[in-house]
């Protein structure tokens, strides 16, 4: 047995040269199984290597050979029923559904790693070894996907819109950079379906302070917002610091005390409702700050999106998630 301890397990993908990983040869039944070689007659003989007891289909070479079947049992996959789906599709669809799918999944791959240090490099795992190897790999897939205790919902992967609300949405930001730091402000409003509806940015003169800019973006959002005479409003800002200061009670003695007095007006005025949101989903709004503070203008209004941001809308609009550094 080959083991260097001080070299850490990786993901390696033994049935390439070079070890790297494709798709091509891992999917759509491409899986390059024994079988499926003397099929292409790209290798003589189809029956397993390890057993030689039957051809290497993808469910003999993962589930079914003794070698594989052990390491099944081993990680607490007794049912008989486990073992009698002969459909590669629906045995992998069952696997990943439920409450066994992350060791099912980590189960799968090492099933077949292990088929490929027995048939490549000539090197056996034990059980033990092995199930160690998959329950690192689920821990691994826990920290990646942390699960809520309310089920389902994954939240290290952020949307533009989070919560999910069905109205107008008003994403704004604030931008402090370089040296001697510029600052700006910007935002843009969405219908519900991410469809762009305006783009606002701005500079702000002789400031360096990212707490101001945060706040004026708020606030210059929230002005435009109540100019377009839309109803019902959700702004979000990244900035907890701010919506903290806004929602707390009327602060007197903070230097920003009219400005954050003028917020809590217009919100009281207005059907408007201010959420935070993880900077991986205020995207846009940071390109209309930095857009603002890379210029000199006191308020541009965009009539339609600028170049730099279309990607990110369509992107937006499409759900696609975004995770957290
Ligand atoms: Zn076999």
């Amino acid at each position: 047995m080959k083991f260097n301890a001080s070299i850490e397990d990786t993901f390696i993908w033994t049935n390439n040269k070079n070890d790297s990983y494709t798709t091509k040869s891992a999917c759509h039944n491409s899986v390059p199984t024994l079988s499926l070689l003397n099929y292409r007659k790209m290798n003589p003989s189809a029956s397993c290597v390890r057993c030689g007891l039957q051809d290497e289909t993808f469910l003999h070479c993962i589930r079914d050979c003794e070698f594989s079947r052990s390491l099944w049992h081993y990680i607490g996959f007794t049912n008989p029923n486990f073992f009698s789906n002969m459909d590669v599709y629906d045995w992998i669809k069952m696997g990943t559904i439920g409450t066994h799918s992350l060791i099912f999944s980590a189960g799968v791959w090492w099933s077949w790693r292990h088929r490929n240090l027995m048939s490549l490099n000539n090197e056996t795992w034990s059980l033990s070894r092995l199930s160690f190897n998959i329950r690192s790999m689920v821990e691994t897939f826990k920290n990646c996907f942390t699960i809520t205790p309310n089920g389902g919902s994954v939240d290290r992967f952020i949307k533009w819109n989070n919560n999910n609300f069905s109205c107008t949405i008003l994403n704004v930001d604030g931008s402090c950079l370089g040296s001697p730091a510029r600052s700006g402000f910007g935002g843009i409003i969405r219908n519900t379906f991410g469809h762009y509806l305006a783009g606002f940015s701005g500079y702000i003169q002789g400031s360096s302070d990212i707490l101001y800019a945060e706040l004026y973006a708020i606030y210059k959002g929230l002005l435009l917002a109540i100019n377009m005479s839309i109803d019902e409003l959700v702004c979000y800002s990244d900035s907890l610091h701010c919506i903290n200061l806004i929602k707390g009670p009327q602060v007197k003695f903070h230097m920003h005390a009219v400005l954050i007095q003028d917020i809590k007006d217009l919100i009281s005025q207005s059907n408007v409702s201010l959420c935070h949101t993880l900077r991986e989903g205020n995207q846009c709004a940071d390109f209309f700050a930095k857009l603002g503070a890379s210029s000199d203008a006191d308020f541009t209004n965009h009539d339609s999106p600028p170049e730099g941001v279309q990607d990110l809308l369509k992107n937006n609009a499409l759900g696609i998630l975004f995770q957290r550094d």
